[in-house]
């Protein structure tokens, strides 16, 4: 059912932290047309000033919207508010270390914008973004519905692209997904793989572009796990292909589109997984997550999720640690 407040109209969306990602996203989403209002907040003053300058700069080149900085008081009637803030490693410091310092930033940000209460919908992009999502989801006090990770959305483009390029097949006619953690435990959901219409081992003996299939699937699968460690060699850090993604989750909620997505959620029981955020096939739309698709998942596929739980609970259990 529609419920329409003033909030709604506005199409404001505000993003924490203005870095790679964050900038990046403020890019595609101005040339989007999606948002009225795009709001920049970080707690570097002069990199917002920067970002926002930069930006409105090239307002006659894309559809009118209003770029501005702003304060935790910009949360009240935004409708989407996007956490991209985040320390990066400090030499000598260790991953949890890191790990708590993220959460603490997120945790504390995602409290503010409750406080503000604010009634849109909270997208975390900041990782290690499953344990961080749970973290905004706690701290925020919020229903789960409203409290939702980037998650796989990335890793299923980059899935699909893989697979569009080596069956020579339209990217808009394959659909992929990958579950799970956002990270190494991730997996290939290759049961809900669908190319030209058809199911994997349906479409590999009419697609004539290898004759080891096996072996080419399973290596488009690790590429996908080793993408960001390979940008990141590359070039230090990644932020087009995300940033293009968060303009995708951000139509789903601003266009109310009941989109298909491997966004992070709670999961409360569902695969017989509670208390955890992960990448499962999710229905998305103006208030945040609809749905979560429960589909049956094969054996193997089900292994891996909850092996993917199992490091996530892992690792949300060591941020009570005091190492
Ligand atoms: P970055 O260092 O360029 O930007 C982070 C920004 O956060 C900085 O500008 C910093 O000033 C700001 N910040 C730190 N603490 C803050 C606070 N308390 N309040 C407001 N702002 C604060 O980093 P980046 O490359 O933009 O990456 C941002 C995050 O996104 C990282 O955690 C990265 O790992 C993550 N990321 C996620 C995905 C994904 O698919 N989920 C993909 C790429 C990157």
């Amino acid at each position: 059912m529609e419920n329409k407040t003033s909030s709604d109209q506005k199409r404001k969306v505000v993003v924490v932290g203005a870095g790679s990602v964050g900038a990046t996203y403020c890019y595609a989403l101005a040339q989007s047309g999606l948002a009225n209002e795009i709001v920049i907040i970080d707690m570097n003053k002069d990199l917002v000033q920067g970002q926002v300058l930069d930006l409105v700069h090239g307002q006659p080149f894309f559809p009118t919207v209003d770029i501005h900085a702003g304060s935790p008081a910009d949360y009240t009637d935004a409708q989407l508010v996007v956490i991209t803030a985040g320390a990066s490693q400090k030499p000598g410091e260790t991953r949890l270390q890191l790990l708590k310092k993220n959460a603490a930033i997120v945790g504390n940000i995602a409290e503010e914008v409750s406080k503000n209460n604010c009634k849109g919908v909270m997208l975390i992009v900041s990782n290690p973004v499953d344990v961080l999502t749970y973290v905004a989801l706690k701290r925020s006090g919020w229903d789960r519905s409203r409290v939702i990770g980037s998650g796989t959305v990335l890793d299923s483009a980059r899935f699909r692209y893989l697979l569009s390029k080596h069956c020579g097949v339209d990217i808009h006619n394959v659909h992929a997904y990958f579950l799970g953690e956002h990270g190494d435990s991730e997996f290939a959901a290759w049961s809900m793989t669908n190319i030209a219409g058809l199911k994997v081992e349906d479409y590999c003996p009419v697609c004539r572009n290898c004759s080891d299939c096996r072996e080419q699937l399973s290596k488009i699968e690790q590429q996908v796990r080793d993408a960001a460690y390979q940008i990141i060699s590359y070039k230090g850090s990644t932020y087009f292909a995300v940033g293009m993604a968060l303009v995708r989750i951000t139509a789903a909620i601003l266009r109310k589109q009941n989109s298909v997505m491997t966004v992070s959620v709670m999961l409360n029981g569902e695969y017989g997984i509670n208390d955890v955020c992960l990448s499962v096939q999710c229905i998305v739309s103006e208030s945040g997550l609809i749905r979560i698709i429960e589909s049956p998942l094969p054996p193997k596929e089900m292994q891996s999720l909850l092996h993917s739980a199992d490091v996530l609970k892992k690792a949300i259990n060591s941020l009570e640690s005091n190492d």
